[in-house]
């Protein structure tokens, strides 16, 4: 495979986003360097994205950057995010294929050629699953939790879909569109676009240096993005089949339980105003009608914003 890769002449972009990772750099840049030139010889790229590092991390990228112009780097004026910083590594990559790590060390470099071997196979992106993971229990057992429900919304089945060591094909990398915490659940929204995703187990270290960059927060605001992608991969073209269901469901429930509280009341057998159950009847109905109006408000921006540009094409003559 190796022969391959040399022969196709493939060029192997690696971005790097990284936040305060002063003491990682220099170890993580001399491994990948190694490991690039054995793949690739010197058709590779490494660029680092600093998201607003408060520490020496600059400093020591710009060194590399001097030492070997295979290295390059943006900098952020302030700290906008993980996904932003992919989004913004991206744009910059030239590469045949697009790899993604962390800058802490904890994604092995020796796996890059794992990675690009599985491309090669066809694959539009693959994704690193740290089957041996080395986090706190605090972060393991939520993470399990969000790859079930993430692989039930998305309909693909990986075990990790947060792990950074990715590795995409250039369209893969071009094509998605990476906000908020959206690094999550790149493999969900690859494979919602129709891409070929996958999945390799890789090597996974504990943190050497530093803290993780990511608090407590990191859990309500996975779990609102979880909700935005359930909504992308499943609803976005189409927001009536969810509000209107949700909708009708509300309104039918609610109709049943005031339609029944009416003939008891008809047979003489109870007073409406006497029974609580009837404001939750009324509730249902009007919280349905407004689903369903939702819904169709949904539709008319979905009708509205119909750009071409949301339809991810593989070819065209
Ligand atoms: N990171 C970043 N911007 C942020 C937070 C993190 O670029 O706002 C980088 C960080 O420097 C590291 C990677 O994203 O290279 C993963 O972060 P971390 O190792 O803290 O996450 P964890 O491994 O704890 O999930
Ligand atoms: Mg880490």
């Amino acid at each position: 495979m190796k022969e391959e890769i040399q022969k196709d002449n493939l060029y192997i972009s690696v971005v790097i986003p990284l936040l305060n990772e002063e003491d990682s750099l220099e170890e993580l840049s001399k491994l990948l360097t190694f490991n690039l030139t054995k793949i690739a010889v010197d058709s590779w790229e490494v660029i680092f994205i600093d998201d607003g590092s408060t520490d020496k991390s600059y400093e020591i990228i710009k060194k590399i950057c001097k030492e070997n112009n295979k290295f390059k780097s943006i900098r952020f004026r302030r700290n906008y995010g993980k996904s932003a910083a992919l989004s913004v590594g991206f744009k910059r990559a030239e590469g045949d294929i697009i790899i993604t790590m962390d800058a802490d060390l904890q994604d092995d470099p020796n796996e890059l050629e794992n990675l690009v071997n599985k491309i090669n196979e066809g694959y539009d992106l693959v994704s690193g699953w740290k089957k041996k993971r080395y986090d706190p229990i605090s972060k393991t057992l939520p993470s399990k939790f969000f790859n079930w429900v993430t692989s039930k919304a998305a309909g693909i089945k990986l075990h990790d879909f947060n792990c950074g060591l990715k590795a995409y094909t250039n369209e893969a990398a071009k094509s998605l569109n990476v906000y908020g915490e959206m690094h999550r659940f790149l493999p969900a929204l690859s494979f919602r676009d129709g891409f070929k995703v996958t999945e390799i187990p890789v090597l996974h270290h504990p943190r050497k240096h530093g803290i993780s960059k990511f608090g407590a927060s990191r859990f309500l605001k996975g779990f609102l993005d979880l909700i935005t992608v359930i909504f992308l991969t499943r609803f976005i073209k189409r927001p009536l089949h969810l509000f209107g269901t949700l909708g009708f469901l509300c309104v039918f429930v609610g109709l049943g339980i005031d339609i029944y509280l009416t003939i008891e009341w008809m047979l003489g057998l109870t007073y409406i105003s006497e029974r609580p159950l009837a404001i939750l009847g009324i509730a249902l109905i009007i919280v349905g009608v407004q689903f369903v109006s939702m819904g169709l408000l949904g539709e008319m921006l979905v009708r509205n914003s119909a750009k071409d540009q949301n339809y991810s094409i593989k070819e065209q003559i």
